[in-house]
């Protein structure tokens, strides 16, 4: 059975793709936060295994990996991510900006090295880092966003590093954009669905191949210049 592997499955956008993969007869491994709180992940049907998992905490990241170690994961979606107070120039919260990077920048990485081997081991070997355009420099014509501007672009690179140090072991990765999507971080008023979205994704990622690795996609399909 395909496996996939999915960080802030609980809404939005990670719940949506749970969803997906599930009906589609995949085994997902669905991680968030708090499961205890996730009635939505819970009421899926299908084979769906929920783990709390915190993507900042390297500790719980190991033991995750361990639990499931003899569990092939064909496709890990580093999908968590935050967006943060909306900080114009001068008035940026540091702080604010260094948990940005743990969260957006270094989670999909630490996630990579704790499930890398995971993945080499099965048959689709695929990583997927939800970016943003946003991360893009040649698509930035409106300034500002410095903080998760900045967390995305990070992954960007991390996406491209990891694309060609994992080459080797046969694995792909993909950075992807979702679109401005209606989601609690996206708000209502975004021009796109959250089905739309991720059945856009769904897609590229069926479409992806080895010639892919280090590619960034629109949710359309389309390539977005880094
Ligand atoms: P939501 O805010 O709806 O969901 C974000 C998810 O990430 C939640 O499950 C949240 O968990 C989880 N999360 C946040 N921080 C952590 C953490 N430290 N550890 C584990 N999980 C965490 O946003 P979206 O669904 O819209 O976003 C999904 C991805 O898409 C993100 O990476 C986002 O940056 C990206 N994106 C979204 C766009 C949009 O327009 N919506 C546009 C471009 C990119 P919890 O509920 O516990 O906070």
């Amino acid at each position: 059975m395909p496996t996939v592997l999915i960080t802030g499955a609980n809404k939005g956008i990670g719940l949506a793709f749970a969803k997906s993969f599930a009906v589609d007869g995949w085994k997902v491994h669905a991680c968030c936060r708090q499961p205890d709180k996730a009635v939505d992940l819970k009421s899926i049907e299908g084979n769906v295994a929920l783990h709390k998992l915190e993507v900042t905490d390297g500790l719980r990241l190991a033991g995750l990996a361990r639990e499931i170690i003899d569990e092939p994961i064909d496709i890990l979606i580093n999908n968590a991510g935050y967006f943060g107070p909306r900080m114009p120039f001068g008035e940026t919260d540091y702080d604010d900006w260094a948990y940005t990077f743990l969260v957006n920048s270094m989670g999909p990485l630490r996630m990579a090295e704790h499930f890398v081997e995971h993945v080499a081991r099965s048959e689709r070997r695929l990583i997927v880092n939800i970016s943003s355009k946003m991360g893009s420099l040649s698509a930035n014509e409106s300034g500002g966003g410095y903080v998760y501007r900045s967390s995305k672009a990070a992954l960007n690179m991390v996406s491209k590093s990891l694309a060609i140090d994992l080459q080797e072991k046969g694995i792909s990765v993909i950075a992807v954009h979702p679109g401005h999507v209606q989601t609690d971080m996206g708000g209502e008023d975004a021009p796109v669905s959250i089905s739309k979205s991720v059945s856009g994704l769904r897609k590229v990622i069926t479409k992806v191949t080895e010639a892919d690795t280090g590619k960034f996609f629109n949710y359309d399909g389309s390539i977005i210049p880094w």
